[in-house]
């Protein structure tokens, strides 16, 4: 009997494993793949997590993370707006970031289970059955689920938003560009939205998220990107002289920013797999690091004190949603300013003329240090 099983060994869960295994838990963590492995992300990480990653001893800077203090929005005519990015943040591709807190994971004694899958996990009163994809199973006291925006699992627990399907599609790239490694640039496009921003080792990280529409009209995502993306100048300039670092790009469906819930048969969600924000706001990841930071410090005190279940997921849940329901449907709703060419173009150029007001808005997606 494990005290924690952690399904996925994204930031949330690796987070959360860093932190129970340093106060002794007994943690067993299950990835799926097998890392060093690419993931479709803007990698650009809200400098808000610095103090409580300092705390666990771990530097994004020492990994080779830029430093990014300034943001640029273009609209799809290439109308571009300019501001200094009051918190800031770093650009570490998850190839990289993911690969370092999978070894803090280990050396801070969570048995970390890679290339190896959960397919059910079944909760009967006292604690939890994990099936895994090698046939065997795990049992624990408490389970976080930080499998991510989506996964079978979430079929197997009939949560409400796999009943519809999300429109969006994401898309990766990393390049060799000339650009200003501290800036991040989002330039819009008919029905999507691209990030550019330094990674380590002089690379960018080139993502975007389109829907599955715009891709099915143009054939490909080649062709869209031909046809579409590169009306923007700035994306035609990257098209032209930047250099490709991926065979293919990295895709992924189903990008789905509906309201979840913290708690779910009584399986501790955290990061994307308990709410996503929509890339737009640029801290996933942050939100990810935040909610296991939350959520591993709950657990070790009702791990010391004795709680109960039912007070821990109730502190944990009421806890999540003041920490992020605010920003969630803030994302929400800023996305749906975007996509549509003369609206992101008057929005940019209002944004323009109000400087404080876009610094505000930017401010309402972001939250503070912690
Ligand atoms: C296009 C796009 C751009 C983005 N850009 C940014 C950005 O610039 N900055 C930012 O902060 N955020 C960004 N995000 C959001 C960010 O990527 C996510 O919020 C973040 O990755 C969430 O981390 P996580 O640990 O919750 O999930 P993930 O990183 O998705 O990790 C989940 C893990 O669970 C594993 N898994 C799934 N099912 C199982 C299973 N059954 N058993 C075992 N393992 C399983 C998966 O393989 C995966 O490794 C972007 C998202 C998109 C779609």
């Amino acid at each position: 009997m494990h005290n924690v099983l952690i399904i996925g060994g994204g930031l949330a869960g690796l987070v959360n494993a860093i932190v129970l295994a340093r106060a002794g838990l007994d943690v067993v963590l299950v990835e799926k793949k097998n890392y060093p492995f690419h993931r479709v992300c803007g990698e650009y990480v809200s400098n808000e997590t610095l103090p409580f990653l300092h705390s666990l001893g771990i530097r994004p800077h020492d990994w080779g993370a830029a430093s990014i203090d300034h943001l640029q929005v273009t609209a799809p005519d290439g109308t571009s707006l300019e501001m200094p990015l009051d918190l800031g943040g770093y650009g570490i591709s998850r190839y990289v970031f993911d690969e370092k807190l999978l070894k803090t994971a280990r050396e801070a004694g969570a048995v970390c289970l890679t290339g190896t899958s959960v397919e059910d996990v079944a909760f009967d009163g006292d604690g939890f059955t994990a099936t895994l994809s090698d046939h065997t199973t795990r049992r624990a006291t408490y389970v976080i689920g930080a499998y991510g925006k989506r996964a079978k699992l979430d079929k197997q627990l009939n949560r409400d938003f796999v009943n519809s399907r999300s429109p969006y599609v994401g898309v990766k790239y990393h390049i060799r560009t000339d650009f200003p490694r501290n800036r991040i640039a989002l330039h819009n496009f008919r029905d999507g939205y691209c990030g550019l921003s330094a990674v380590e080792d002089g690379k960018y990280n080139l993502c975007y998220l389109t829907t599955r529409e715009n891709v099915r009209q143009h054939g490909s995502i080649e062709a869209m990107e031909a046809e579409v993306m590169c009306r923007n100048p700035f994306l035609q300039k990257i098209r032209q002289n930047a250099e490709f670092l991926f065979d293919k790009p990295e895709v992924i469906n189903e990008v789905s920013f509906a309201p979840k819930t913290a708690v779910e048969n009584h399986i501790l969600m955290s990061g994307d797999t308990a709410g996503m924000i929509t890339p737009l706001c640029g801290n996933g990841m942050a939100m990810a690091i935040h909610s296991a930071k939350i959520l591993s410090s709950y657990l070790v005190e009702s791990h010391t004190e004795g709680w109960t279940r039912e007070k821990l997921e109730t502190v944990y849940a009421k806890h999540w949603k003041q920490a992020f329901a605010w920003r969630l449907w803030t994302g929400r709703h800023l996305q749906s300013l975007f996509g549509d060419e003369r609206l992101t173009g008057a929005s940019v150029r209002l944004l323009r003329r109000f400087g404080p007001v876009a610094r505000f808005l930017v401010r309402q997606t972001h939250g503070t240090a912690f």
